[in-house]
């Protein structure tokens, strides 16, 4: 392939790339917007393996390469499970900054290209920023994917004087980067790349230890967010200009992602990473001084739930992380379908941090066929839980969580949540009286209009859906 249909294919990929982004940002463009994706990578690699910069000698290791990384991919993406993906997509994040340090090692050492003066520099600190971009994501990503998959809890880890270490690793990093530009041979700019890497590492797992179990999705989209810088930053490495535009998509369109996943649970940036936000006195989440909710909890069966179903005119459901790992979207749907042939005003109230990844109950809703206009976000129906009959909560918490509005001290005060208590009735379906992701009680099982429907949401619903035929 010559230079010329390389760059055309590359800009025909950006294109592609460019109305993928646009495709994901709704629901029913959103498999387009996959398409798109799809076919622009698909032109991307074939360019890049058969363009000029990739001799034919190299061809056959490419292709071993791809067909272990697909095999592996494909096992992946057949075996884990609904409730895996954000953890998967965590893992997905730290390879990408594995990538880039791994790039960036192999281009500083690498003997056939010899460059001097402003253009040495330039590279070096392109090599720099790329390891250090790269081993923040890749370690940054492993504790995200620790903390998700509940092998590291969820409260913020709060070492004393923490600030004053990010700053101390700051100037390290600094430091270090000039006695790198100024090293003398390859060897001399090891130690100094080494160090570098090191603290990288540690800021990575120190950033993300910090943060507070329901400032989690900030950080998942901003290692996102980081992954793409990286991945340019490895574009910038190789001379790579499709690798810079797409790493600067990815990159840009997470930091976008975070800022809106920040006002959606109306935190500061800055304040999340630096960690602990919420926390106060800077003792674990669901320790910082929030008031302990007491009261009777008045609990319902399945065939009072549907009889309180059918007898309401307005009916607003609120899907949570518990309707992903009961997998009970399809039941969800068929009980809307039954409701709306009755007449019932049905909708859905998608919290932006619901579940365990941005768009979670929007894919699941998705998937059950759910129609999307019933499916509403936060503030487009939270002015209407007063004239709605029943709220029905299937496997939420965090995200209806009135402590959130009522009590100061909790570690999610200021998050904006459904208002599902302002409703005629509330109820809450879930296992038992154990916390969400953030650790934090929940008041609202306490209230005198809610009702608990215990046991698993599927199961649940399923006997609720035969009530309701009855
Ligand atoms: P929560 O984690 O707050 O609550 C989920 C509830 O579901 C649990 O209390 C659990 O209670 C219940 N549950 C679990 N399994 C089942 C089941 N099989 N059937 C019925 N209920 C079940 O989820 P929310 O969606 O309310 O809130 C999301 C939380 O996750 C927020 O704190 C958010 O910050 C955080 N987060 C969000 C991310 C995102 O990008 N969206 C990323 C990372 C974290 P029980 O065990 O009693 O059944």
């Amino acid at each position: 392939m010559t230079g010329n249909v390389s760059t055309v294919s590359y800009i025909g990929a950006i294109i592609l790339f460019i109305l993928s982004l646009g495709g994901l940002s709704n629901p029913e463009s959103s498999r387009r917007g996959n398409l798109y994706g799809m076919i622009g990578m698909t032109i991307a690699v074939l360019a890049t393996i058969f363009g000029p910069r990739v001799s034919m000698a190299g061809v056959p290791w490419i292709i071993a390469a791809m067909l272990v990384g697909a095999c592996i991919g494909i096992y992946a993406a057949r075996t884990v499970q609904m409730t895996q993906m954000p953890e998967l997509v965590a893992l997905m994040h730290s390879l990408v900054g594995l990538a880039a340090v791994l790039v960036g090692l192999a281009s500083y050492i690498d003997h056939s290209v010899v460059l001097f003066g402003a253009e040495k520099s330039i590279h070096e600190i392109e090599i720099y920023i790329g390891i250090l971009i790269g081993a923040v994501t890749f370690s940054g990503s492993l504790i995200a994917f620790g903390k998700l998959n509940g092998k590291i809890g969820g409260s913020p880890m709060l070492l004393p004087g923490r600030h004053w270490l990010n700053l101390t690793g700051l100037l390290v990093v600094i430091w270090f980067g000039c006695a790198f530009l100024n090293a003398e041979s390859i060897a001399d700019g090891m130690m100094p790349l080494f160090v570098m890497t090191a603290v990288a590492l540690l800021f990575g797992i120190h950033m993300v230890m910090a943060i507070g179990g329901a400032d989690m999705p900030v950080v998942v989209s901003m290692l996102n967010s980081y992954s793409g810088w990286a991945a340019a930053a490895t574009g910038f490495m190789l001379s790579n200009d499709l690798l810079i535009v797409t790493g600067a998509l990815v990159g840009s369109s997470g930091a976008i992602l975070s800022y809106i996943m920040c006002k959606a649970m109306n935190r500061s940036f800055i304040s999340v990473i630096a960690g602990g936000f919420g926390t106060g006195s800077g003792k674990p989440a669901a320790t910082g001084g929030a008031l302990v909710p007491a009261g009777e909890v008045t609990s319902i069966s399945s065939v009072d739930t549907a009889e309180l179903l059918r007898e309401a005119k307005s009916v607003i459901i609120v899907p949570g992380y518990g309707m992903a790992v009961a997998q009970a979207q399809h039941t969800v749907f068929e009980i809307t379908k039954v409701l709306r042939d009755r007449g019932v005003n049905i909708r859905f109230g998608i919290h932006p941090v619901a579940g365990r990844m941005p768009g979670h109950m929007n894919v699941l809703l998705a998937e059950a066929k759910v129609p999307y206009d019933i499916v509403m976000e936060m503030d487009e129906l939270n002015d209407d839980f007063p004239k709605t009959d029943v709220a029905m909560v299937i496997g939420a918490n965090d995200i209806v969580n009135p402590a959130a509005q009522d009590d100061p001290n909790s570690p999610i005060a200021g998050m904006p949540v459904l208002e599902v208590w302002k409703a005629k009735t509330s109820i809450v379906m879930k296992r038992s009286m154990a916390s969400g992701y953030a650790g934090v009680d929940n008041p609202l099982f306490y209230k005198e209009n809610n009702r608990m429907l215990f046991g698993d949401a599927k199961k649940m619903l399923n006997e609720v859906l035969t009530a309701l035929k009855a």
